[in-house]
């Protein structure tokens, strides 16, 4: 029999990442509470991740923006992701409203008896701060919130937006000058981002035992048994996910490019995977963006720009999340929401879904503007809060998988415009 660290040495990394995930809901469905020692390991591992992002995304759209010489071209791939965005996450609200209104998960459930699950279970909501700040804003204030005023206080703050703002008009200013003096700045960002890269790829051969602590002391904490009273429900969230995973991006994939879907979620896996563990899109970003270079092998310049641009604005998996949960709680309370209501909740969820920071619950702090847009009462809030965190882990694989889906469409989109650009009509 051969040796099994051989064996081991030899599988991918997405299935070392898988095995650790599996084994984490093993190790804290058994020893529950007692696997809360392993929790720092994780947060070890987050933490080496988050450390990578700043100086990946500033150094990457830098260079990609360069390296695309042309402003027009630049605006044209920043408009089209911009109309990808918006387009899938009103599918994706629609599927959420539509699979919950099929299945009524919410009928014939006491709102009493979920109360007693419903206590405090926030603790492992991360970036709580960032999730509520956001939620009072409108979207005009994030428009101007997204130029910065020192772009170093962004940095050191981590506001992505304001981030990628400056990057792209660095990237675009090093082409407008003197190129002599340019080459400079540019082969200095160029370094960063291959170290980055490196860093990356470094920090990912501890991935599967990273992902092993943070998936084991989730479950460890809130146990399986959380999940029974609002079993139909969770199913439900989970089902219309999946179907927006693996119907709706197959299908987008298969319209706008050449790539089989199953190649395509096999190069992703590393990402979707660390997305499930960590229920962070922004925490994922720098995996997404190598996976979508190196794996996808996209162009940095199109995948350096909309990887960070859609973990900040593009939520489907949340904005389906959202639309779910407002008929749930709706139905709990009895209510019935009218078409002109489930429309109201199709803007709401697409707006906030943008406004949502790409940490673990910022859903959470969303919700109530979706429910107080059509009068649905908060407290429902409460009921679902604690299943939230397993269906959060979920959602952002599905968040994660939609950026990569919207980079691959807009490369190949670019790649048709070129085609056509260089063969002569005839
Ligand atoms: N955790 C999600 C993300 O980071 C956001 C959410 O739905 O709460 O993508």
């Amino acid at each position: 029999m051969k040796n099994p660290l051989f064996l081991w040495k030899n599988l991918q990394l997405h299935n070392k990442i898988l095995i650790g995930l599996i084994l984490g809901i093993l190790a804290g469905a058994i020893l529950g509470e007692r696997i809360l020692v392993i929790k720092p390991l994780g947060a070890i591992f987050l933490r080496l991740i988050s450390m990578v992002i700043v100086p990946l995304i500033f150094a990457s759209i830098v260079v990609g923006v360069a390296g695309l010489q042309d402003i027009k071209k630049v605006g044209r791939i920043g408009m089209r992701a911009l109309i990808y965005f918006m387009t899938t996450t009103i599918i994706a609200v629609t599927i959420g409203l539509v699979i919950a209104n099929v299945t009524k998960p919410g009928r014939g459930i006491d709102p009493q008896s979920l109360e007693s699950i419903a206590s405090g279970l926030g603790e492992f909501h991360g970036g709580e701060g960032e999730g509520s700040k956001k939620s009072s804003e409108s979207v005009l204030d994030t428009l101007v919130e997204t130029i910065p005023q020192n772009p170093l206080a962004s940095m050191a703050d981590g506001k992505m937006l304001q981030i990628i703002f400056f990057a792209v008009f660095f990237g675009i200013a090093l082409t407008r000058i003197d190129a002599d003096k340019a080459r400079g700045a540019l082969a200095l960002l160029e370094a960063v981002n291959d170290a980055m890269v490196w860093s990356i790829e470094a920090i990912m051969r501890v991935a599967p035992l990273g992902v092993f602590a943070l998936v084991a002391s989730i479950v460890g904490a809130f146990g399986i048994s959380i999940l029974l009273p609002l079993l139909k429900y969770v199913l439900v969230v989970i089902a219309g996910l999946c179907i927006h995973g693996l119907v709706v991006y197959p299908l987008i994939l298969r319209l706008f490019t050449s790539r089989r879907p199953g190649e395509f979620l096999r190069g992703i896996r590393p990402a979707q995977l660390l997305a499930f563990s960590t229920s962070s899109s922004s925490a994922t970003l720098p995996v997404t963006m190598d996976c979508c270079i190196r794996r996808l092998r996209l162009p940095q310049g199109i995948a350096s720009f909309i990887c960070p641009l859609g973990a900040t604005i593009n939520m489907d998996g949340t904005a389906l999340y959202l639309g779910v949960v407002a008929v749930f709680i709706s139905q709990i309370f009895g209510m019935d929401l009218s078409v002109v209501d489930q429309l109201k909740i199709v803007a709401t969820a697409v707006l906030t879904s943008i406004g949502a920071a790409g940490v673990p619950g910022s859903a959470i702090f969303m919700m109530s503007m979706v429910l107080t847009s059509v009068g649905i009462p908060l407290e429902g809030i409460a009921l679902i809060l604690g299943v939230d965190r397993i269906l959060d882990m979920v959602r952002t694989s599905v968040n994660v998988t939609g950026d990569c889906t919207a980079a691959a469409v807009v490369s190949a989109l670019e790649a048709k415009g070129q085609q056509k650009e260089s063969t002569p009509s005839s």
